[in-house]
């Protein structure tokens, strides 16, 4: 404790001291990281990079494209850490990758691309196992009118779900985690976005204090909080949570977290309501407007069930 308290006094201290050197890479977490503020601002570097390219950062990239589902498992442990090649498989991951976020299909890093990959995003993979697609996966139907539908939402492999005895799910705050906001706060927040579900499903859910019973844990840790999916500082990944029937979201404890409505830190409501998305058994949507999409920036707020994550939730239980 004592040494954690000195290295913070350190760090700040050191920060004050070196910031005017270090202009372009101002951060106490620089200091005592060793690394950049925004776990994903190496990508900037990358901009314009292509197939056949060997740039340093790009093995990098490769730990991203697999963090989030679109380099197998295997991938980097297989190729060396100084692997900083542009390979095939990279090139196609990265073509997945826009084709699951509407973006132009180049299989190059062009401007668009980094700058979606660089927003702050939910740690839940976008294709899970090798076993789920986006983008690829259009579901076509027809709607109550007649009308050709087209649907983005996605779920986890095997559609993993509650079972028709537990509509009722309770939710608890993990006693240990890191208190970021307070209590009342993060009650009051849970409330409002469990109930956007429980309005367009058979779900309710209820707030209990006997935590060791609870269907939902909820809890805020920094860095590895032993469930083998470390946070990696302000910025990056924001949250995850599990498939059903696990019932636990984390959320990162050293990203910014807003209440208040017009804050420019995370908005806590918007990430509650997508992680309990998954919690129900949602993946995530290449529909730039539902709740179940990835990406989330400072101060943006989305907190109302678009067309797609609805249709998606009656499409997992049926209704
Ligand atoms: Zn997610
Ligand atoms: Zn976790």
């Amino acid at each position: 404790m004592v040494s954690l308290q000195f290295s913070l006094v350190m760090s700040v201290f050191l920060f004050f001291f070196f910031s005017p050197l270090m202009i372009e890479s101002r951060s106490s977490h620089f200091v005592t990281k060793g690394k950049h503020q925004h776990p994903f601002q190496f990508l900037k570097e990358l901009e314009g990079c292509h197939k056949g390219d060997s740039v340093k950062g790009l093995n990098q990239l490769k730990k991203y494209l697999q963090k989030f589902g679109y380099l197998p498992e295997y991938y980097t442990n297989t190729n060396s850490a100084e692997d900083e090649s542009f390979d095939d498989l990279t090139e196609n991951a990265i073509r997945t990758y826009q084709l699951n976020y509407n973006l132009n299909i180049t299989g190059a890093l062009d401007s668009k691309t980094v700058q979606h990959m660089m927003k702050p995003r939910c740690g839940v993979p976008d294709i899970v196992d090798g076993r789920t697609s986006m983008n690829s996966g259009k579901k076509h139907h027809h709607n109550s009118t007649g009308l050709y539908t087209v649907s983005d939402y996605t779920f986890f492999p095997n559609n993993p779900r509650w079972p028709s005895d537990k509509y009722h799910l309770t939710y608890g705050f993990i006693p240990d985690s890191i208190q970021v906001i307070d209590i009342q706060s993060l009650s009051s927040v849970c409330s409002s976005a469990f109930s956007k579900w429980s309005s367009v499903s058979q779900f309710t859910f209820e707030e209990t204090q006997d935590y060791s019973s609870a269907d939902i844990k909820i809890g805020f840790f920094s860095g590895d909080h032993g469930d083998g999916v470390p946070f990696d500082g302000p910025g990056g990944i924001l949250a995850h949570s599990f498939a059903p029937t696990r019932g636990v979201s984390h959320f990162d404890a050293d990203d910014s977290w807003g209440v208040d409505k017009s804050s420019d830190k995370f908005d806590l409501e918007s990430v509650a309501v997508h992680e309990f998305g998954h919690l129900l058994g949602l993946g995530h949507s290449s529909d730039p407007n539902a709740v179940m999409q990835s990406g989330i920036g400072p101060g943006e707020r989305r907190v109302d069930l678009d067309e797609d994550d609805i249709q998606g939730i009656h499409a997992l239980y049926n209704n």
